[in-house]
């Protein structure tokens, strides 16, 4: 039957991927509204899997998609480490091993970011939201890339850590009782707390980064804590929905006499590389270029070192 897929597209998924076109209008109709996945593979522990950062980011998009309405894009599973203030504290919690990570430096997701966002612009979406797994700085980069783009394009633009999403009531942490317990709610076969004394097994990598907290994570704190950012999520979406819907009924008002509401054109490479060259130009405030303000410099030996400074 034809209309086979698109029912179950239709109905089940908020993936972009796995859209028709008939449905992903419906749902862009609907809620103009594109969540991004930012995520990455780093260690956490021996005992859990190392997309945790990307696992919890998905999660949180679908949810707030199936809650409030939107489409979720295609996951980006790299990001911003081994720069800056990440130089030290990979340094102090992995050591000289290898961490198995899916590193980039800031000019290059940063440049990404700005164009991942114009191609959501271009795709017909008015607000743009985007949950990054992995905190601890790198979202205040995000930001200035957002709203540099925010006020050249008119669009709506939320960037967020996931902890930052839930107001307070949890700090977040990496591969402690926080993160730990996210996993174990939402894919409990990806925690194996019995691999913990592989830290101290020679070449298994030593304890890569499990916070100290790590063994009092369990499924129940990791709903309350998922479900505080879901929620947290969901009203920051349904706000920007709002703020969408008037700001469209006073442009339709404004266009009614004259020919009607066509289609914006494309925005096309010469604003972006505007905003870049923006944006480059202050690279020296960005947090992923250079160690926290009273942070330990590396030491001079480590694998770290060399990328500590990037201006
Ligand atoms: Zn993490």
């Amino acid at each position: 039957m034809a209309h086979s897929a698109e029912n179950r597209s239709a109905g089940g998924s908020v993936q972009w991927e796995e859209l028709l076109p008939a449905a992903f209008k419906r749902r862009l109709a609907a809620c103009p509204i594109v969540y991004v996945p930012l995520g990455l593979c780093e260690p956490h522990g021996q005992i859990a899997a190392f997309g945790l950062d990307t696992i919890k980011a998905v999660w949180l998009c679908e949810e707030a998609a199936r809650r409030t309405g939107g489409i979720v894009a295609p996951t980006v599973g790299y990001q911003i480490h081994e720069t800056g203030y990440h130089a030290r504290w990979l340094e102090d919690v992995v050591g000289e091993v290898n961490p198995h990570m899916t590193a980039m430096p800031p000019e290059v997701m940063l440049r990404f970011f700005l164009y991942q966002l114009r191609a959501f612009a271009n795709a017909g979406f008015k607000g743009i939201v985007a949950v990054t797994g992995h905190g601890g700085g790198n979202q205040f980069d995000y930001r200035l890339v957002a709203e540099r783009f925010a006020r050249r394009t008119g669009l709506q633009v939320f960037v967020a850590s996931d902890p930052e999403l839930t107001g307070g009531q949890y700090e977040g942490d990496h591969a402690g009782r926080y993160e730990i317990s996210q996993l174990l709610y939402i894919r409990p076969e990806l925690v194996d707390m019995e691999a913990a004394p592989l830290a101290s097994v020679p070449g298994a990598g030593g304890r890569l980064a499990l916070g100290d907290d790590y063994a009092d994570a369990t499924p129940a704190l990791g709903k309350r804590i998922m479900e505080t950012c879901a929620e947290g999520l969901c009203a920051a979406a349904a706000k920007m929905l709002d703020a969408i819907k008037s700001e469209s009924v006073n442009t339709a008002a404004a266009s009614a006499a004259s020919a009607g509401a066509a289609e914006a054109p494309p925005i096309g490479y010469a604003i972006m590389e505007e905003i870049w060259a923006e944006l480059l130009s202050s690279s020296a405030d960005w947090r992923t270029t250079q160690p926290d303000a009273g942070q330990q410099a590396v030491g001079n030996r480590s694998r770290w070192k060399a990328l500590e400074r990037r201006t």
